[in-house]
């Protein structure tokens, strides 16, 4: 960040809190019994610049479901292991317009499940996770991936686990339709389960700053300076997060804040300005697309005020 201070930043930070702090409206994902019961008024914003330095405000240090934020985690993974052009060819690298859940992902990209970044394309990124077979082995290689990219392990909220594997019948329909098309590339129901276990994976708001930073940072992570994957693959990440961050409402958001972002039910978003920085909002309310009322609110307040946008130059 050239032209900004750390002090306006953390200034713009500290008042896009203050501002949305009182927003009222949505509701907790009520699909998933753990979720539904999580307390709505949490609410916390974390940045994290490239050199280390974090500006948290509220509820940063609180442990929540990462949900869909885990599959830029695991399709960085995919990506490293396979190569850009593989999960091209295997998943896709498309807007859907559909809501994350949907089966239709699938039939319409020619049988592609159209990008990692939706259910369909999770669990087929699962799927190629390497060793091939090998549950425990694919398992360890998602939680280091994700320990690499969060600087600091993330922790399995077991009752959120079981909670949506008992209830996950749309997952399970997905999972056969893949199978059907040849999309699933291990066995169907250990990809699904992987795909269930890392959607239940907890994880503070800095946490995922960090990573969010560690993408924004051409995949060196700014606190443990570990290397996480070639730089190459941030312009690769950064448009799969554009095209289908927000599911069907993508194209508004990008329109209105000019920030790539990703969400999750559990309530976060991250959001990634390369080179500049890595944030996360996260607050338990959604709006009807499952996207949180009150972090949505935040980064676009936060984006405003630093008068940044990923499409300017100015
Ligand atoms: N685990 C959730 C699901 O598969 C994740 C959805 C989300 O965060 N959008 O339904």
């Amino acid at each position: 960040i050239t032209r900004l201070t750390f002090d306006q930043i953390s200034t713009a930070v500290h008042d896009a809190y203050e501002a949305c702090k009182d927003i009222k409206g949505g509701q907790n994902a009520h699909y998933i019994p753990y979720l539904a019961n999580v307390n709505s008024d949490l609410f916390g914003i974390s940045l994290c610049l490239p050199d280390g330095r974090l500006i948290s405000v509220g509820d940063t240090d609180y442990r929540f479901g990462i949900e869909s934020v885990s599959k830029v985690h695991t399709a960085i993974l995919a990506l490293e292991q396979h190569g850009a052009q593989a999960i091209l060819d295997n998943i896709g690298a498309d807007a859907t317009g559909l809501p994350f859940n949907s089966i239709f992902a699938i039939l319409l990209e020619n049988d592609r499940p159209s990008t990692p970044l939706v259910n369909a394309g999770a669990i087929a990124a699962c799927s190629l996770v390497k060793p091939h077979g090998d549950a425990d082995g694919k398992w360890k290689a998602i939680f280091d991936n994700m320990t690499a990219l969060l600087g600091s392990e993330p922790v399995l909220i077991d009752e959120l686990y079981h909670s949506e594997s008992a209830t996950n019948f749309d997952n399970r329909s997905i999972t056969w339709l893949l199978q059907e098309y040849g999309r699933i590339y291990d066995d169907p129901k250990m990809s699904l389960d992987l795909y269930t276990r890392q959607c239940s994976l907890g994880v503070t708001a800095e946490q995922l700053a960090i990573s969010a930073a560690t993408i924004a940072d051409d995949g060196a992570n700014p606190i443990t300076k570990r290397r996480v994957f070639g730089a190459e693959l941030t312009p690769k990440v950064v448009a799969l997060m554009s095209a289908v961050g927000f599911y069907e409402h993508s194209g508004d958001w990008l329109y209105a804040t000019g920030l790539p972002a990703k969400t999750g039910v559990g309530g976060a978003v991250i959001g990634v300005m390369p080179g500049l920085f890595g944030v996360c909002a996260f607050a338990p309310p959604l709006d009807d697309a499952g996207n949180s009322v009150k972090a949505q609110a935040a980064l676009k307040h936060l984006m405003k005020s630093l008068n940044l946008n990923v499409f300017s130059n100015t």
